[in-house]
């Protein structure tokens, strides 16, 4: 198991996201900020108007997420 914070997955808080892939921890960070986004936590939906201005570009995008899978692989297992 590795784990990530909502933070470092691009969210707005310290929340931990434990999971064997980054497909799974990517899951449930959007799973996460799903719930923020519900409850209308405002620096979660912050985050996610950057990210979706990131994701105007396809390639910047793809980037980001590379770069955290990178981020990912190079944690210890827990
Ligand atoms: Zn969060």
């Amino acid at each position: 198991m590795k784990s990530m914070t909502c933070r470092q997955l691009g969210g707005a808080c310290d929340e931990v996201f434990r999971a064997e892939t980054f497909e799974q921890i990517a899951e449930l960070s959007k799973k996460h900020g799903m719930e923020m986004f519900q409850k209308g936590d405002q620096p979660h939906l912050d985050a996610m108007n950057k990210m979706q201005s990131l994701m105007r570009s396809p390639e910047q995008m793809q980037a980001w997420i590379e770069d955290k899978r990178k981020e990912f692989e190079a944690l210890e297992e827990e």
